[in-house]
């Protein structure tokens, strides 16, 4: 996959609905993008694939929505106000701003110039203030990751769902981070979401519940569809962790400029845990009935970004080996549209057939409807959203009572009784 693949996702993503840029008609803001009618469907089902696997089918994990601005102490015990920094330089030249460890040369990419400030640390998290007063003690900011929430509510959880350790809580929601360079359409960008899994156990048990999430997480991508020769697991090594965490792996994709990470797997011990319980003075631990043990659990999390994964999902399964008919080879779960539905032409009725089975269709899930155009150019613009069926009503079906479904990636047809379509559908989505 070449670089110029990204300008033709770009274009593809705008063309079609699925992003664009953020306050466009302004000029656009860096780092901000909307995804439009098809990007904000995929963004839907590739959240319910998530929690889908990582909530719903599981007996030992529940989820939560916790709010985006929380107490300013949060942020000081997890670390944040003290460390959430990169590093940046400053073109003396330019002014541009840059972060140190991503300059692939000594020239500022922007002027050419080799005039650079020291390198200084800069806070990653947006501040705010809460309330009409604008003193330091209003000062608040948009929660850079979605984990907080989750260690804060650890008692309430624990008291509420009835759940015994090991027990996992998750959380999809958006996240802030004023990041120096935000580049490569939406794979770095200053607001995005995350989908996070804090898993707690016994201190005993930890090793073994990090191999099972490392394992776990890497098969969701394959299980989506992700050609699993650009995917891999990178171990981070012992200068990379942090002085808390026992391990760390990177789910990384192969993107046209390169390696890069889709998600983090991390023991964290009982760093987080421990870091509330001594900043608010409330105990976090946990007591296990049975053992009569008290304990501060250890943590393995799993956090991913939606917007990364949307980017590795569309980058994966776009294929242009025929430039005039581009295929999006998209997972039936995570593509926007599921059915494509035409009648072959836009009289003697089969208008009206074809809306009856939309009708019918779209109770259960996502699909649309086309009477203009020919049946090919139909299906090329179905085949350019990723869209894995379509079906097409036609005089057989005033006849015989059926109707033809074409699959996208093999393009083979097949004729089935008009009464079936749903539970055929329904089967392979
Ligand atoms: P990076 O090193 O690329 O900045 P990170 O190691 O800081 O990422 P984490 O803090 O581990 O990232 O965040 C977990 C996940 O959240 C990442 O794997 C990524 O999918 C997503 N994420 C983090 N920052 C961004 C961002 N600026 N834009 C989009 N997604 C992000």
């Amino acid at each position: 996959m070449s670089k110029n693949i990204m300008d033709s996702l770009t274009s593809l993503c705008k063309r079609r609905g699925f992003i664009f840029q953020s306050s466009e008609i302004y000029g656009g803001l860096n780092g901000c993008w909307d995804y439009g009618p098809l990007g904000a469907l995929m963004k839907k089902n590739l959240k319910e694939a998530w929690w889908s696997e990582n909530i719903t089918e599981r007996d030992d994990t529940v989820g939560m929505d916790c709010s985006i601005i929380m107490h300013p102490n949060v942020w000081v015990a997890s670390g944040h106000v003290g460390n959430f920094n990169d590093p940046m330089v400053e073109c003396r030249s330019c002014n541009a701003r840059f972060r140190a460890d991503h300059l692939t040369s000594e020239n500022c990419p922007t002027c050419g110039n080799q005039d650079f400030t020291d390198v200084k640390n800069f806070n990653l998290m947006f501040e705010t203030q809460v309330g009409a007063s604008q003193d330091a003690s209003s000062t608040a900011y948009l929660r850079p990751e979605t984990a907080q929430g989750i260690f804060v509510n650890f008692n309430n959880v624990v008291t509420t769902s009835r759940l015994k350790l090991p027990m996992g809580i998750g959380q999809i929601g958006k996240s802030f981070r004023n990041e120096i360079n935000p580049r490569n359409f939406v794979f770095r960008v200053r607001e995005f979401e995350q989908m996070e899994l804090e898993f707690f156990c016994h201190p005993d048990e930890a090793d073994k519940w990090f191999e099972y999430w490392v394992e776990k997480r890497f098969a969701w991508y394959k299980n989506y569809g992700i050609t699993s020769d650009k995917l891999r697991l990178r171990e981070h090594g012992g200068n990379e962790l942090a002085h808390y965490a026992k391990g760390c792996y990177d789910v990384e994709y192969e993107f046209p400029f390169g390696f890069q990470e889709l998600e983090g797997i991390a023991h964290r011990s009982d760093f987080d845990l421990t870091q509330h319980i001594n900043q608010s003075g409330k105990s976090l631990q946990y007591f296990d009935e049975e053992k009569k043990e008290r304990y501060t659990p250890f943590v393995i999390e799993s956090s991913a970004g939606v917007d990364r994964s949307f980017l590795t999902f569309l980058a994966d399964a776009f294929d242009d080996s025929d430039p005039k008919h581009v295929i999006l080879r998209l997972h039936p779960k995570i593509a926007p549209i599921k059915v494509g539905i035409f009648p072959l032409t836009k009289k003697d009725g089969l208008p009206e057939m074809a809306m009856e089975i939309k009708n019918q269709l779209s109770k259960y899930f996502e699909v649309t409807y086309e009477q203009t155009g020919s049946i090919g150019k139909r299906y090329y613009r179905q085949d350019e959203i990723g869209t894995p069926f379509c079906l097409t009503v036609d005089y057989d079906t005033k006849e015989k009572g059926t109707v033809t479904i074409r699959h996208r990636d093999s393009g083979e047809q097949e004729v089935i009784n008009k009464d079936q379509v749903l539970t055929y559908f329904l089967e392979k989505i």
